[in-house]
């Protein structure tokens, strides 16, 4: 487990230690889910979203600190968001945990960066995103991670 160390970097811990916005969002009007069976994560996000932006957003599942922390840090980055930020948002993530380049003006998702160097564990940190990309849009299917091209 030691090569995971690099992975768990303060970010990651406190996100893991005191999630953010976890649970079920009561105003939520888009909700979905996401596995990842490799892992044994799973993430539901719950959206409320108007039309223009999320005005709010939470999830809850369980799984391994990457999918946690990852999917507690991307309710913090989304709200107030419109779709098509989220998706730039996401994009600029999935590009950091993929390359492990991580431009330093968004600092809080660099500190997944060090996900680049165990590709297994990518499924993990995009596990959230993917949940919510699919509920802003309105998907019915669950985000299974092993259909995804990460
Ligand atoms: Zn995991």
């Amino acid at each position: 487990m030691s090569d995971l160390s690099d992975l768990y970097q303060q970010v990651i811990l406190d996100h893991n230690r005191r999630p953010r916005n976890r649970g079920k969002l009561p105003t939520a009007n888009r909700v979905a889910h996401g596995d990842n069976p490799s892992c044994g994560d799973q993430c539901s996000v719950y959206l409320k979203f108007d039309g223009d932006h999320i005005q709010d957003l939470s999830f809850d599942g369980s799984g391994c600190a990457i999918s946690q922390a990852s999917a507690s840090l991307m309710t913090t980055q989304l709200k107030g968001k419109t779709p098509a930020e989220a998706q730039k948002l996401f994009d600029e993530f999935h590009h950091i945990v993929t390359t492990g380049e991580a431009p330093e003006e968004i600092s809080d998702l660099a500190a997944f960066a060090g996900v680049h160097a165990f590709p297994a564990r990518i499924k993990c940190a995009t596990l959230g995103w993917h949940a919510a990309l699919n509920a802003l849009n309105g998907e019915a299917a669950p985000a299974t991670t092993e259909t995804h091209q990460d």
